[in-house]
């Protein structure tokens, strides 16, 4: 399948990865937003959030962004879990992903 974050998965196209466990994969974003930016990918193949109805990678998502959070010493400072989803929720990379972004104040806009 043509999808950037497959090849990401299957080691086809390089990434800097911080976790991996048999489900999830956690990457740092190439075009960071914030000076934390990572992606918590599921390594199966879902387009979008609305495409996707196993309750175990959805709350997987969140347990794996909720660890890698903790594991790099942002949980008290804080940080922010982001879904684009589709054409107007801003995605460009249809396989579903998370966004997790920390390091600066996120306070203000969501969008
Ligand atoms: P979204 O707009 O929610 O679909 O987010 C896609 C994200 O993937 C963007 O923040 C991109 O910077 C990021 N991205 C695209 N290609 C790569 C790549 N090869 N490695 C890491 N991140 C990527
Ligand atoms: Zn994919």
């Amino acid at each position: 399948m043509d999808c950037i974050f497959c090849k990401i998965i299957d080691g086809e196209i390089p990434s800097t990865k911080l976790y991996e466990d048999e489900g999830f994969v956690v990457i740092k974003d190439i075009n960071p937003q914030a000076p934390v930016h990572l992606l918590i990918i599921p390594k199966r193949h879902y387009s979008t959030l609305v495409d996707c109805n196993d309750s175990e990678i959805l709350g997987g998502l969140v347990d794996v962004a909720k660890r890698v959070a903790t594991e790099e010493g942002l949980s008290d400072r804080g940080f922010r879990l982001v879904v684009n989803t589709n054409e107007e929720g801003g995605q460009t990379v249809f396989h579903l992903h998370m966004h997790l972004l920390a390091g600066r104040s996120l306070s203000g806009r969501m969008g």
